[in-house]
């Protein structure tokens, strides 16, 4: 179950959107993005330092000095 909050947000994100049917695909989406956000974070996932995606705990540091578990964009070495 999503929160008010999220809701919210992503109602907030839909406003400029005018076209209904556009508005409609787009908010599911969104929830459904949210929902998964939602799961990772209750499974343990935390969000990489660098760009804010969450990561799974059970991945592997591509360094060992690295603390935190890294994103699938700092594993692909991005950035
Ligand atoms: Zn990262």
């Amino acid at each position: 179950m999503l929160s008010e909050e999220v809701r919210a947000r992503v109602e907030t994100a839909l406003i400029g959107i005018t076209e209904e049917a556009l508005r409609g695909r787009i908010r599911r989406v969104m929830l459904r993005a949210a929902r998964t956000n939602q799961w990772k974070r209750c499974q343990g996932w935390t969000p990489c330092p660098r760009y804010g995606i969450l990561a799974a705990p059970s991945a592997a540091p591509a360094a060992p000095t690295e603390a935190a578990p890294l994103c699938d964009l700092c594993r692909a070495g991005v950035g």
